[in-house]
């Protein structure tokens, strides 16, 4: 048996003369969370993108639970039970809070989207939806427009559409990003303990949040992982002062 959730083998792509992703390989372990950091523009989305499956990779492949999942969709990705949250919000705003957690496990249940408001009447999309938002700690505002939340509550519901489809694991492009000290801090908190549902593959530029949270680090650069280890390693690496810390 693998102890081994997700993970990338020699992922490869390039962008014309540019090697975005250079024979990336890492995993994801049961209950960690493993944060990728490095630079602006060293390749960080373009591996999420793979793993996820908004893009294809050259060479390589993704595993999920010991399938290979390189060629699937990203929806069929999400069922096989990759959860996704976006560097970009890609919430109805204005939407119920509900309404959105229904529309993310009605994409769970597979049923074509033109069921979308029946869906609504839907009492096991509804109770999957419920409990989501019961788990993130937003049931109290499931009539809020989706507009109408703070950001770092948007952050909790993007996590409740993807815990809609109970993942094997999470993928976050920077869910930090754009919150203020208060909400870096709300949500580390929850990220803490959502790691006991699934383990989380974090990419993230905030680097208390990384500090804080972490089990493993793997550095960027250049579209090549230089270094991956514990907190500690990694902020004593020489190469990883001096590659990425500035150092
Ligand atoms: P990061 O998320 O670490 O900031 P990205 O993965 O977004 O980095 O980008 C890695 C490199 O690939 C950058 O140099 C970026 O300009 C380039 N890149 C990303 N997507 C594309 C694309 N669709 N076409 C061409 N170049 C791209
Ligand atoms: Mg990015």
């Amino acid at each position: 048996m693998t102890e081994t959730i997700l993970a990338t083998y020699g992922i490869t792509k390039s962008f014309g003369a540019l090697k975005a992703s250079n024979d990336i390989s890492i995993d994801l372990r049961p209950g960690e969370i493993h944060a990728i950091i490095g630079p602006n523009g060293a390749g960080k989305s373009t591996l999420i993108g793979q793993i996820c499956g908004s893009l294809a990779p050259d060479a390589g492949r993704v595993e999920l639970m010991g399938q290979d999942v390189t060629t699937l969709s990203t929806d069929q990705r999400a069922r096989a039970g990759l959860g996704r949250t976006f560097q970009i919000s890609a919430l109805a705003m204005e939407d119920t809070v509900l309404e959105n957690a229904t529309l993310g496990a009605m994409g769970a249940s597979g049923r074509p989207w033109r069921f979308w408001s029946a869906a609504l009447g839907d009492r096991s999309l509804r109770a999957r939806a419920e409990a989501a938002l019961e788990r993130v700690g937003l049931a109290d505002h499931k009539t809020k427009r989706c507009a109408d939340l703070s950001h770092g509550q948007r952050r909790q519901l993007e996590v409740a559409v993807a815990l809609t489809l109970e993942p094997k694991a999470f993928v976050m492009d920077e869910p930090m990003a754009g919150l203020g000290a208060e909400g870096s801090k709300n949500l580390t908190g929850f990220l803490d303990s959502l790691r006991q549902e699934a383990p989380i593959l974090l990419v993230e530029h905030d680097m208390d949040a990384v500090f804080a949270l972490a089990d493993r680090i793997s550095v960027l650069v250049y579209g090549e992982v230089i270094a991956t280890g514990s907190v500690d390693q990694i902020r004593s690496d020489p190469r990883v002062r001096e590659a990425y810390l500035g150092e």
